[in-house]
């Protein structure tokens, strides 16, 4: 019998049986395990790089594979190394730098969540991150896409945006075995480091697309757009955009943060409230959670006008939402001069979202995502970050279809949406920013 080349993989991640609804991807069940020596037969690469660069790949169902436990699969890593020998550290650490060496169209950080930081029938959950790669994986970017482990962020990246006492209680909650934090958000053992993972993707992201152009994709949890300088809140325990912003802050550029989460992002725009570096614009669900970004909110002494909210009342389609960025958003952007754009990417804006009712589709965030590329001259200068996204069949098409029209993929994805109100809302707020902010 030839003796397969051996490859060796780290896996995160478990698989869930082929019934349970919850299932993402592959009709696969496997074992979980941590470091396995497999052969190249059992398992598809979906990316392999040169020299052993980092791989998303997906499993095979394999006869004689231990029978299913209750998570998907998530084959993260894979480094080719001789038989026998098994991957050094270094090895490892090597793939998470960024090496000007490759280019790529697209460079996913992470996924970082995909088997820890969890609560018991809580919707923020590490099945979301599967989705996200499958999303990925659905566009068959080949050799196009890079995929990075995050890194995590240093308490001093964190305390350009968090106070220090706060970041202190998160750290002791998490290592006396967390728990909830108010009634939405839980944090685990695991969570701080996890956490500040999430938050360091997006530092990594944007070494990567300087280094390799292209665009990147944060593909993180927990989400950080309600993080507050001194409090959790809505699920999120670090403020992934925000770190990511105020470090491109720190080095002299211009950031436009979007906000297209159906849930305005009131810890963004609380740190950023008066600094007139950033402009933040969220289009968000209103009345919702929350319960702040009406469109009063415009902004501190420093930074007035550069707070742009856009409620929208439930129901709202992407015809008003883009009639929004024509009407409103575009003008602004164009007197900001922005030379770079992150995306507090939320998909639960998505029609399906359990969560939201606005009225969006997997092809109206691929028309946004075109949209405000176009704000800076190159793509290289666009991050999006992972946000909300609850129902997982929307989040994986909404991903794919954001990401394929960054990249150019035509990715097949559901028509534009029409018809739902707002229309009014935008004419108004419009008319107000023209007239003064009031
Ligand atoms: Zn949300």
């Amino acid at each position: 019998m030839r003796m397969p080349r051996p490859i060796w993989i780290t896996i995160s991640g478990m698989a869930r049986c082929p019934d349970n609804s919850d299932r993402i991807g592959a009709s696969t069940a496997a074992a979980a395990i941590s470091t396995k020596v497999a052969t190249e037969e059992e398992f598809t690469p979906f990316r392999r790089g040169a020299g052993g660069a980092s791989s998303y790949i997906r499993p095979r169902l394999r006869p004689g594979w231990e029978p299913a436990r209750p998570r998907d699969i998530l084959m993260r890593q894979t480094l080719l190394a001789p038989a026998g020998e098994a991957p050094r550290e270094d090895s490892h650490a090597r793939t998470t730098g960024v090496d000007a060496r490759h280019s790529a169209m697209l460079t996913v950080v992470g996924p970082n969540g995909a088997d820890q930081h969890e609560a018991a029938g809580h919707p923020e959950r590490p099945a979301r991150i599967l989705a996200v790669m499958d999303g990925i994986a659905d566009l068959h970017l080949g050799s196009d896409v890079l995929v990075v482990p995050a890194r995590a962020a240093t308490v001093e990246q964190l305390h350009r945006v968090h106070a220090p006492a706060y970041l202190d209680e998160l750290e002791q909650f998490c290592a006396a075995g967390g728990g909830h934090l108010d009634q939405d958000t839980y944090a685990t053992a695991a969570s701080w480091e996890v956490a500040r993972q999430a938050a360091g993707a997006g530092l990594v992201a944007i070494e990567a697309v300087r280094h390799h152009g292209g665009t990147a994709l944060a593909a993180v949890r927990p989400p950080g757009h309600h993080a507050l300088i001194d409090r959790s809140m809505g699920f999120c325990l670090i403020n992934n955009v925000a770190v990511a912003a105020q470090s491109l802050v720190d080095a002299g550029e211009r950031v436009v943060i979007i906000d297209w989460d159906v849930h305005h992002g009131n810890g963004t725009q609380a740190i950023f409230w008066d600094e007139p570096r950033v402009l933040y614009v969220s289009t968000h669900q209103w009345p919702c959670y929350p319960g702040t970004g009406r469109a009063s909110e415009v902004g501190g002494d420093r930074a007035r006008g550069l707070t742009v909210n856009l409620p929208l009342p439930p129901g709202a389609t992407g015809d008003v939402v883009q009639h929004a960025f024509d009407q409103v958003v575009s003008p602004m952007v164009d007197r900001f001069d922005p030379t770079w754009v992150l995306v507090s990417a939320g998909f639960d804006a998505h029609r399906a979202d359990p969560v939201g009712d606005l009225g969006l589709s997997s092809g109206d965030f691929a028309a946004l995502a075109t949209v405000v590329s176009g704000y800076v001259p190159a793509l290289d200068r666009v991050v999006l970050f992972l946000e909300g996204g609850y129902d997982l069949g929307a989040l994986r098409s909404s991903v794919s279809a954001t990401v394929g029209a960054l990249v150019g993929s035509s990715a097949p994805s559901e028509p534009v949406t029409s018809g739902g109100p707002g229309w009014d809302h935008v004419r108004d707020i419009a008319e107000r920013r023209r007239t003064g902010l009031g």
